[in-house]
């Protein structure tokens, strides 16, 4: 499957949000809803709320992926990902992400 990689190295490819998006799937909606008021402790996720086209390209974003900090960081430096920053090794916004998901340390440290 072809890699879209976020500007934090996530692979958005294979999210369930994308994945649901891009299939229209709305059992895959509640399910990731569910999964990630857990897994990101955050209880306001409803399934409506899953609709991502992935980070990088055109089109919807889940809310929290939209607004988010290392996004807005990446855009505003005029990277691609936090893979063109020079400070990603010691960055503390972007090692919250590396540290509970280090595939996307990799991922971002093989774009280069
Ligand atoms: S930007 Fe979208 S597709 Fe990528 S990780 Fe976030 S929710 Fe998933
Ligand atoms: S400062 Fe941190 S969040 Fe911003 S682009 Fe660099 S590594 Fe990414």
């Amino acid at each position: 499957m072809e890699k879209i990689i976020s500007c934090c190295g996530l692979d958005c490819a294979t999210c369930d949000a994308r994945v649901a998006t891009m299939s229209n799937d709305d059992n895959l909606r509640r399910v990731t809803a569910e999964k990630w008021k857990v897994g990101y402790n955050a209880p306001d996720i409803t399934p409506e709320m899953i609709n991502c086209t992935g980070c990088r390209g055109e089109g919807v974003k889940f809310s929290h992926c939209e607004v988010y900090e290392i996004r807005n960081c990446v855009m505003n430096k005029g990277f691609d990902t936090c893979g063109d920053c020079p400070d990603m090794e010691t960055c503390a916004i972007v090692s919250a992400v590396h540290k509970y998901v280090p595939e996307a340390l990799t991922n971002l440290k093989n774009l280069n």
